[in-house]
């Protein structure tokens, strides 16, 4: 059977049953939308992924990115794939119907482009991208800024980018350096930024970028950095004229092939024209909105990525034999497939729950950012932005960190197989490893979550966590899931610990509440992810049909395994455990 990229079932499920999708059409915004909206969506999504960008993944990954004359080709299906996604109407698939857009509640939309991006992440890199740097301008952009490039882009025929790193300035963007001038109606930009993805292309007339930079005497630091479009061509008297937007080098990645990542060089001949995107000063701020939805899409990226290698590993586990049952001796009897195995079988539960369960809290958050916009009250538009901001690290984290365990476990029951180019497996742990690093590293989100999200508004957002927490609990408990206890516990364990840390914190004791970020990290994922758990198993319980009984087991497997783990990891913080605070550099070497 060809790899069906991401669960249909599932995805019904969690859409349907879980997140109950349909609810969010008796809002005003979504009103125009029904399961019948939704199911054709879907279904285009599927084939789409399935059909076109799926058998371009592997060509992708084989010939990357070329640099000649100044200029970057992509791989030439990649046209293709552009068309298609454009036509299916991805770019603009939850902006609202005055921008071209389908009002697509963005639950539906950010579970049905997990297809696309197991697919082929790097064609989908484009579009996302793209979505992301016209909202930020839809949002942001004064009308003259709008007319210049809003349209271009969600019509496709322009691509955006994101251009924020410079080589001195990765995770600590308060350290931007290019600058801008202004001139007029617009400014100058001069820099050097690294790392653009899709900075380049050849699929494309034009690309507009997306520039932190500081206007000339601007303050140092992140109160001093504004948000500029930039476009590789500007318009000039109704043509495109070079606007002094070239690249100084490809990166040679370990993954996403297919999209080039480069570094950029803004104003070297001093004509480079930037378009100043919201208020002056206050860039980052703006730019907060295309990274929060960047960084959903990252573990969107990341389950997806993870899901794709699960399907092709549960396959081939299916077809290998080898080896006979534990206790059968007689090598006569024939040999038994990969499946009859008690630890393959762990290693395939638990990239199914490390799946499963990131698409689940992904899910969650994505209604959370439906009804933060447009639910019609205040309140629970309130409570749902603050659920939205509490999981997002979370949900950028889970899935990139845990995907990567889950991207290996899809290697090694592959056995030596898997450790060669010939099987695709390697290829899915290349690629996954991004998930770590961009969009704001895994320390990075360690130290947001618990520096920022877990104590805004004195734990409103925690104590909101806890209530739905606390209710999946007492529900699981109805439905006879005895295994929901532990969640309990490391809810208590998660309250608790916020506490001290908060505590620390208030008190001036920064390192005291921030040495073990990482392990805080771990606690609150394995948490919010429990209940993600919980919340399928709550829904499957009593039926006994395969699909719902393997979602009972895989939620047992979390809860029984993992979630336990949250009071080391608490002790870990409480404790602040001190050996890597302690130690001193000249103690590392060997
Ligand atoms: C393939 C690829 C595509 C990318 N695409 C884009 C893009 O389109 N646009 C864009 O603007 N950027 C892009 N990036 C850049 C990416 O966001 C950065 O690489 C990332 O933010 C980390 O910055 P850095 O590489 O400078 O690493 P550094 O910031 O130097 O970090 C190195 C390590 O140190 C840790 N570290 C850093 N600061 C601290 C701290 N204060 N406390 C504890 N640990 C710390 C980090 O967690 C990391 O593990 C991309 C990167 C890659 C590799």
């Amino acid at each position: 059977m060809a790899n069906p990229l991401v669960s249909d079932r599932f995805i019904e499920f969690l859409l349907f049953d879980v997140l109950d999708a349909e609810s969010l059409c008796q809002l005003p915004y979504f009103s125009d939308h029904s399961r019948a909206t939704f199911s054709p969506w879907l279904a285009a999504c599927r084939r789409v992924a399935r059909e076109v960008l799926w058998p371009t993944y592997k060509p992708m990954d084989d010939a990357p990115p070329r640099f000649e004359d100044g200029r970057v080709f992509v791989h030439p299906t990649m046209k293709q794939c552009w068309k298609e996604l454009v036509e299916l109407g991805v770019l603009s698939a939850s902006r609202p119907a005055e921008v071209g857009g389908q009002q697509l509640p963005l639950t539906v939309a950010t579970l049905s482009h997990a297809y696309l991006m197991a697919g082929n992440l790097s064609a989908y890199g484009y579009a996302g991208l793209t979505t992301g740097a016209a909202h930020l301008i839809e949002t942001f952009g004064s009308d003259a800024v709008k007319s210049m490039f809003l349209s271009a882009m969600y019509e496709g025929r322009w691509t955006g980018t994101m251009a924020l790193t410079e080589p001195q300035a990765g995770s600590s963007l308060a350290d931007v350096k290019s600058t801008a001038t202004p001139k007029g109606d617009r400014f100058l930009i001069k820099g050097s930024k690294i790392f653009i993805s899709g900075g380049d292309q050849d699929v494309t007339e034009n690309i507009v970028h997306l520039v932190l930079a500081r206007i000339d005497g601007a303050p140092a630091g992140t109160k001093g950095i504004s948000l500029f479009a930039v476009p590789k061509k500007r318009v000039e008297n109704g043509a495109l004229v070079d606007n002094d937007v070239t690249v100084a080098g490809v990166i040679h990645k370990i993954g996403w092939k297919g999209l080039p990542s480069l570094a950029l060089s803004f104003g070297d001949e001093g004509e480079c024209h930037g378009w100043l995107v919201g208020p002056a000063h206050q860039g980052l701020k703006c730019m907060f909105q295309m990274m929060n939805e960047a960084r959903l899409m990252v573990g969107v990226n990341a389950a997806a990525t993870a899901s794709v290698a699960f399907h092709e590993s549960l396959a081939y586990s299916r077809e290998r034999k080898q080896g006979r049952p534990l206790g059968v001796t007689d090598a006569t009897t024939p040999p038994v497939p990969l499946t009859e195995h008690p630890d393959a079988r762990r290693m395939l539960l638990r990239q199914k729950a490390i799946v499963e369960g990131s698409l689940a809290i992904i899910g969650l958050a994505a209604k959370f950012a439906d009804l933060s916009e447009h639910a019609t009250d205040d309140e629970t538009r309130a409570e749902s932005k603050l659920l939205l901001d509490l999981l997002t690290p979370i949900a950028k984290t889970f899935p990139a960190e845990k995907g990567f365990e889950a991207n290996a476990l899809s290697l090694q029951l592959h056995g030596g197989y898997g450790y060669s180019s010939e099987y695709l497996p390697e290829s899915w742990l290349r690629d996954q490893k991004l998930n770590t690093i961009h969009e704001g590293t895994t320390t990075i989100q360690g130290l947001d979550l618990l520096g920022r999200k877990v104590i805004a508004g004195g734990g409103a957002a925690l104590m909101a966590l806890e209530k739905r927490v606390r209710a999946s609990i007492a529900a699981a408990e109805s439905a006879g899931l005895s295994f929901s206890k532990t969640l309990s516990t490391a809810m208590d364990e998660l309250v608790r610990v916020t506490g001290t840390l908060g505590g620390r914190g208030a008190s001036g004791d920064v390192l005291g509440m921030l040495g073990h970020s990482a392990d805080f990290m771990e606690l609150a994922s394995t948490v919010a992810v429990g209940w993600a758990w919980l919340e399928l198993a709550v829904r499957a319980a009593g039926k006994a049909d395969d699909f719902s009984a393997g979602l009972v087991q895989a939620a047992k497997y979390w809860l029984n395994t993992e979630v336990p783990r949250a009071t080391h990891l608490a002790h870990l913080c409480e404790s602040n455990e001190s050996s890597y605070l302690e130690v001193k550099d000249s103690q590392l070497d060997g």
